[in-house]
């Protein structure tokens, strides 16, 4: 896949998703940026899709 495509597909679960996500919110509020950036990452499947498709992205 190209580096074009695999931002478009994270682009779209960013914004049909991450945007205004009540989840995040929360966990910023409650916890702080990185505990909410650790759930994304860890505890959520979007986050996971997403980290997913951006470790096919080349630096190239
Ligand atoms: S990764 Fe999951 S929890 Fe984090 S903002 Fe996106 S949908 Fe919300």
């Amino acid at each position: 896949m190209k580096n074009n495509q695999i931002i478009g597909e994270i682009d779209y679960l960013l914004t049909t998703y991450c945007e205004g996500c009540y989840l995040k919110d929360l966990f910023r509020k409650e916890k702080g940026k990185l505990a909410a950036h650790n759930f994304c990452i860890h505890a959520c499947t979007v986050g996971e899709e997403i980290r997913e498709i951006g470790e096919n992205l080349c630096s190239k």
